[in-house]
């Protein structure tokens, strides 16, 4: 059986993982790093898969595929710019990586990258198309049709986080205002909780807040706990995520939306509003809805869904 190099490229942290054909993850590693230059990247990748292979010599790589944060053109592997690594502009990591691996390489944005794993063995798998919404410190997409990634025609499509959803609303990180991913992030739910807790009410996040360790995370578990003012402020991200979901729904009309990313583990309590919140923006025209789903490969969606492009888009492989 052929195996692949599956590597994950984020702000803080780069994985990298041996991945079979069948998609199985024989072995993986993960580094800390500083989000810095990218041949400091290209060096750390090299590095874990030299230790990976040396480990594993009878399941060696044929190809690798990359998922990077940021804006990607997947068609030429090149790193476009990423917030989340100011220092890359136009970066070809393609290039890089394949010098330093010696591995033909493969590099998309790790929201697609994402996707491709869900629609192939995670929770879209059986679907005929899928739409993936990774829900984080920022809110990425990325869509298959038919088994195939789609990339649009400049490379960038599924960039979901970036509708907008309110013309004139606050602004984004990208610059633009009122996007999808600035009502729905983690930093807007934060947001929202401490000007919910500016009312008063009684909540169990007021300690968090008074200590400055307020995170969407302890947003989403007192919401789980019950706390009112906590549920409010996830009920009303749900209800906002649910205006995006409409949009999408009557662009796309995907079988399956999948719901990933930190922010998705709040649960029920994020979905069942969404879901609401679509269902009332389409009923009048009948629209069939999609599955609404959450993830199921958890962390090592990037690393799979990197490796099985590369065994499915890699000439030869
Ligand atoms: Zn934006």
């Amino acid at each position: 059986m052929a195996h692949y190099l599956g590597v994950d490229i984020g702000g803080t942290n780069i994985k990298t993982g041996i991945v079979a054909s069948d998609a199985v993850v024989v072995a993986s590693s993960a580094s800390g790093w500083s989000g810095g230059q990218p041949a400091e990247a290209v060096e750390l990748v090299a590095r874990l898969a030299a230790a990976l292979i040396r480990a594993h010599p009878s399941e060696e790589p044929t190809a690798c595929g990359v998922g990077s944060a940021g804006l990607v053109d997947g068609r030429t592997g090149t790193v476009i710019a990423s917030p989340n690594l100011p220092t890359w502009h136009d970066v070809k990591l393609a290039d890089l990586i394949a010098t330093s691996t010696n591995l033909p390489t493969l590099v998309d944005n790790d929201a697609n990258a994402a996707a491709y794993a869900e629609y192939h063995i995670g929770a879209a798998r059986g679907a005929a198309s899928a739409l993936m919404l990774t829900l984080g410190t920022g809110v990425g997409g990325g869509m298959v049709f038919g088994g195939r990634l789609y990339r649009g025609a400049h490379g960038f499509a599924g960039e979901v986080g970036h509708a907008t959803i309110e013309a004139g609303g606050p602004v984004c990180a990208c610059g633009n205002d009122g996007c999808l991913e600035r009502f729905v992030n983690a930093g807007a739910i934060v947001e929202r909780a401490r000007e919910a807790l500016t009312s008063g009410r009684p909540s169990s996040m007021a300690a968090a807040a008074a200590e400055g360790a307020l995170t969407a995370q302890v947003v989403g578990e007192a919401a789980n706990a019950g706390d009112a003012v906590a549920l409010d402020v996830v009920t009303e991200t749900g209800r906002l995520l649910g205006v995006g979901l409409a949009n999408f729904a009557f662009i796309l009309d995907p079988d399956v939306v999948v719901l990933g990313g930190g922010v998705s583990a709040i649960g029920q309590a994020l979905l069942a509003p969404a879901r609401e919140e679509l269902e009332r923006r389409t009923a009048s025209y009948g629209l069939r809805l999609p599955r609404l789903v959450f993830a199921e490969l958890g962390h090592d969606a990037g690393v799979v869904g990197a490796a099985l492009l590369a065994r499915d888009e890699l000439p030869g492989r």
